[in-house]
């Protein structure tokens, strides 16, 4: 047994330290980044920023609005390939949208079947989703599958640790999904015991991913989970994470997928997790018996429309920029300076936001 003695961060243990700016307007900062990749020969160019693949929020009717914002949509993985086929009449817009796989029989079964009937080119990213990356056969997985699509962007997770992140960008990944139990829809830390302070595992995968390069580009990392508030995804970034994503901020909404209920004069919207009992009996038709659900169903206040959010969501990046003196999003790790807090303020300022 060994115990790792330094404390690790999750996003409420730290604020942002305040910096000398020349920026004369929120305006002028750039919140766009292009990006350059350690095997998809692609360049890609837009907002960093992604819903997860789960059934509320990586939807058909997101991806039409997050390409508009030049955003990407990841898709969940209970599209069949009509469903496939009927958006596509509708959508061509490769760049925002990203195919997500699992790893069993079924899911090769259809990404293959996806790539024959030349859907897959339809998408600039590949997802491959498990919830532990640390089994020896993913790596195998993400091989086979970058054999399959040479010049797709391929993502792979989860993972939480430097050296792994490594290991899966060798085994043909280009973004390293980064975040093992910190979801808000997530129950891994409470069923297993699992998991890494989110800001940390951020730092120190990045850090090991960028150190990876080669003509084509660098290695990149996508923070994923636990950004309870807008101001959780600037600090992923000042943390060095290339891409952010997130399930619960972009769900709740009137485009958001789930049911919409009323209870004592408010309104909620569902939301679950991709292994909530929930998910795995509408999608799968039954709960699978050797799997415990590490993911939880709720109900969160209705939020109104998506778009008004995403203006505050820029808003506030840009804001964020500013007060770190940062021009450009790609300036955030390089600006950034992060002050340990004492938890219990932020614990009270959560108290306070929900007024109880
Ligand atoms: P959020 O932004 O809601 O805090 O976190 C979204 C992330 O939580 C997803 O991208 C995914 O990594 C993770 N997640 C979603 N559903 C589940 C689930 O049912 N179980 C677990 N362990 N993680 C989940």
């Amino acid at each position: 047994m060994r115990i790792l003695d330094d404390v690790k961060l999750d996003y409420q243990d730290v604020l942002l330290r305040p910096k000398r700016s020349t920026l004369s307007s929120r305006k002028d900062v750039l919140i766009e980044r292009s990006f350059t990749f350690y095997h998809s020969p692609k360049k890609w160019t837009g907002v960093p920023i992604m819903t997860a693949n789960m059934a509320t929020c990586g939807t058909f009717e997101m991806a039409h609005i997050f390409s508009k914002y030049k955003m990407i949509t990841t898709f969940h993985k209970y599209y069949s390939i009509d469903d496939y086929v009927r958006f596509f009449k509708t959508f061509n817009n490769p760049d925002y949208i990203c195919y997500t796989t699992g790893i069993r029989e079924q899911d090769i079964k259809q990404l293959k079947l996806m790539k024959n009937k030349g859907l897959l080119d339809k998408f600039s990213f590949i997802c491959i989703d498990v919830p532990n990356g640390y089994l020896q056969t993913f790596l195998d997985d993400i091989k086979i599958v970058r054999k399959m699509c040479p010049k797709h962007i391929i993502i792979a997770g989860n993972v939480v640790t430097n050296e792994i992140t490594e290991e899966i960008i060798l085994a043909g990944a280009d973004i390293v999904k980064i975040g093992i139990g910190p979801g808000a829809a997530c129950t891994t830390r409470k069923m297993t015991g699992v998991g890494y302070p989110q800001l940390s595992a951020v730092i120190e995968c990045a850090d090991s991913a960028h150190g990876l390069s080669n003509e084509r580009g660098v290695g990149r990392i996508i923070a994923d989970g636990g950004q309870q508030y807008t101001s959780d995804i600037a600090k992923a970034f000042c943390g060095g994470a290339d891409f952010n994503m997130c399930g619960s901020l972009f769900s709740g909404f009137e485009q958001s997928n789930g049911e919409t209920i009323e209870k004592e004069g408010k309104k909620y919207k569902e939301y679950f997790g991709s292994s909530s009992n929930k998910a795995m009996e509408e999608f799968y038709g039954k709960k699978e018996k050797h799997r415990a659900s590490e993911g939880r169903y709720t109900l969160i206040p209705y939020k109104g429309d998506i778009h008004e959010f995403l203006q505050d969501l820029f808003g506030s990046l840009r804001s964020t920029a500013t007060y770190i003196g940062a021009r450009q999003l790609k300036e955030f790790p390089k600006r950034a300076t992060f002050v340990k807090v004492n938890r219990q303020l932020t614990s009270y300022l959560e108290k306070y936001d929900t007024g109880e």
